[in-house]
């Protein structure tokens, strides 16, 4: 069995660690566009917050289809 020549500090064992605590942000989805939008926030596609449009959008908002 390989085994470490050196300890490794508690400062690079936290660094390391760091990442291990990294979540993804819990997305809902937008009852107007369906598009995947943070919860209690305005919609970041069509400009939608609770059925009241809050932002005027540029454009209509896009299919996941039409996006890639
Ligand atoms: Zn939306």
């Amino acid at each position: 069995m390989a085994n470490p020549k050196r300890r490794h500090s508690v400062c690079r064992k936290h660094m390391r660690r760091a990442h291990d605590f990294l979540v993804s942000p819990h997305l809902g989805k937008c009852p107007k566009c369906d598009e995947k939008s943070l919860p209690h926030q305005v919609c970041g596609w069509c400009g939608h917050y609770r059925g009241v449009e809050v932002i005027k959008m540029e454009t209509a908002p896009e299919t996941p289809e039409e996006k890639k």
